[in-house]
Order: structure tokens, then C-alpha cells, then sequence
């Protein structure tokens, strides 16, 4: 078993992805530092910068504002076709059925027409 010193809190730690965050460019395709003390200094971070983050992330969303309302119209049109597909793929498997009862409420709505004017040219 390969064992890990982490460097910052320097505890030995055996190397795996339990202790330790995967990082493809260390020597041992781990983080130097365990993944509590990843954490942590993760936490730290984001606590120092959080206006630094928040600026970040307004800068981002200044910058790729067109791109960002881009992709969510895409989004969008992708939800719609696929909606529309679905539907029509609906409408094929469900074909039969569809046109069955589309018939009876013609049916109906004749019947009832009949109705009216066997109604009518009874009691006028
Ligand atoms: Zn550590």
C-alpha cells in the first residue's frame, strides 16, 4: 500500500482516492494535500474571497452574458423539439386510438346535430 504525507497537515495517509482528491499533474496523480485539508483550504478560500468570487462570477456573467442567454435559448429550443418530438412520436404509437376517438366525438358531436334538428323539426 503507498502511503501519502499530506503537506499540509502532515499527517501519513494511505494513498487513495478516500484521502486524497485525484489531480492528474501530481507526481503521484494526487493532490499533495489530503482532501480534508483540501476542503478546508477550499473553505478558507472562498471565505477570504467571497467578494473576489462574487466579482469573478459577475465579471463571468457580464462577459458571457450573450453567450449564457445563447445557450439557454438553445436550451430552450432543444426542450421545445424535443417536446414536439415527443409528441409526434406520441401521436404515431398512439395513432389508432387518436383517430378512434376522434371519430367518436365527430360521432358525437353528429349525433347531437342530429338531435337538435330531429328536435327541431319535431316541436317547430
Ligand atoms: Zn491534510
Amino acid at each position: 500500500m503507498n502511503y501519502k504525507v499530506c503537506s499540509k497537515c502532515k499527517r501519513r495517509l494511505e494513498a487513495t482516492e478516500e484521502n486524497f482528491t485525484k489531480h492528474p499533474t501530481c507526481k503521484f496523480g494526487f493532490h499533495s494535500s489530503c482532501k480534508i485539508c483540501v476542503a478546508k483550504y477550499y473553505k478558507q478560500y472562498c471565505q477570504d474571497h467571497r467578494e473576489k468570487v462574487s466579482k469573478y462570477n459577475k465579471k463571468y456573467y457580464q462577459n458571457n452574458k450573450e453567450e449564457l442567454s445563447r445557450k439557454k435559448a438553445e436550451q430552450y429550443q432543444n426542450k421545445k423539439e424535443a417536446f414536439s418530438k415527443y409528441n409526434k412520436k406520441y401521436y404515431q404509437e398512439h395513432k389508432e386510438e387518436i383517430s378512434i376517438k376522434n371519430k367518436q366525438r365527430y360521432r358525437e358531436r353528429e349525433g347531437e346535430s342530429t338531435n337538435d334538428s330531429k328536435f327541431s323539426r319535431t316541436y317547430l
